[in-house]
């Protein structure tokens, strides 16, 4: 039976650590959240972040703008707020609407207060492997491997999805961790032949009971990253058919519980590192 890796856990460890370290700083460390349009899945995500930045010691400014939203409108709110001294990091929750473009809205976030760390410098800088802020979803994943022991060296790591915010940076990660890593997607052939291969298999496909027991090495450690809703019961489910695969895995997440919560933790961490640098305490 797989070890169960406690994301809950560890992630209030790190929030108590973050208000700990908060208390130190001359002044308390700032977000900026800006939500367009009344998504209601948005607007959770957004209040969960004032409420873990209460929990951290963190100040949060929301900025709730209507759905109908000029892009310039939201460029000139982000430039300002990248002017402003008091404010350390920038939050853009996303998905925008239609007429919005992302891309134009990443790009204008100062790189410094990138806490989200989508910005192509930041980007760029973590596949250099310069100093930069990561981006929340893989962190909180490596926070995961070092806190469980599971060293990534000469390991066979394979990465199932490769969106911008989580399978990329997590794979890249994985590289920098010495893993060897293998992308797949939905055009991948044969999925079920690349992760019978893997040591680690970090999972973030959104397609409810991909990976089943017969698609695992025994021994493998099992990343399921993934939140899907039950539109009946609102409950929250992962990719990997938990049940099955446990059985063989070494380690595993469960879905909710366990990268959900470190996500948000590593945010947290994201804006205090923000400050630390904007206030020249590191
Ligand atoms: P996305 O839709 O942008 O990307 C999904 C990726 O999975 C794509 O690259 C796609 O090619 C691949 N994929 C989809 N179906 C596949 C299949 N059948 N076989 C192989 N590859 C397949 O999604 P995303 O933003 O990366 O999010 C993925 C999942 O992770 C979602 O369920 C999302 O809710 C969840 N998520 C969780 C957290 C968290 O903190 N736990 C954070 C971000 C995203």
């Amino acid at each position: 039976m797989a070890v169960l890796i406690d994301g809950k856990k560890l992630a209030e460890r790190i929030c108590a650590e973050v208000a700990r370290e908060a208390a130190k700083l001359p002044r308390k460390p700032c977000l900026a959240a800006i939500l367009v349009g009344d998504d209601p899945a948005s607007e959770i995500y957004v209040r969960n972040k004032e409420r873990d930045c209460l929990k951290c010691g963190i100040d949060s400014r929301r900025f709730d703008l209507p759905a109908g939203t000029a892009q310039e409108e939201l460029l000139s709110l982000i430039d300002k707020l990248n002017r402003d001294g008091a404010v350390d990091g920038i939050l853009v929750q996303l998905p925008l609407p239609e007429h919005i473009d992302e891309s134009a809205v990443i790009d204008a976030i100062s790189p410094d207060k990138d806490i989200d760390a989508f910005h192509p410098l930041n980007v760029g800088k973590m596949i250099t492997g310069e100093p930069t802020l990561w981006p929340c979803t893989p962190a909180g994943i490596m926070e995961m491997f070092r806190e469980y022991g599971i060293s990534l060296d000469g390991k066979k790591c394979v990465m199932v999805g490769r969106s911008n915010i989580v399978g990329r940076p997590m794979g890249l990660l994985m590289l920098r961790e010495n893993g060897t890593v293998i992308y797949c997607h939905r055009r991948t052939p044969d999925l079920a032949e690349m992760t019978r291969q893997a040591d680690i298999l970090v999972v973030a496909a959104g397609s409810p009971g991909l990976i089943t027991g017969d698609m695992i090495k025994p021994g493998a450690v099992v990343i399921d990253v993934a939140m899907n809703r039950d539109p009946d019961t609102g409950k929250f489910f992962g990719d990997v058919c938990f049940d099955e695969v446990e059985k063989k895995a070494s380690f595993i997440t469960p879905v909710p519980g366990g990268v959900g919560p470190m996500t948000r933790a590593m945010l947290m961490k994201n804006i205090l590192t923000a400050a630390k640098i904007s206030l020249k305490q590191m």
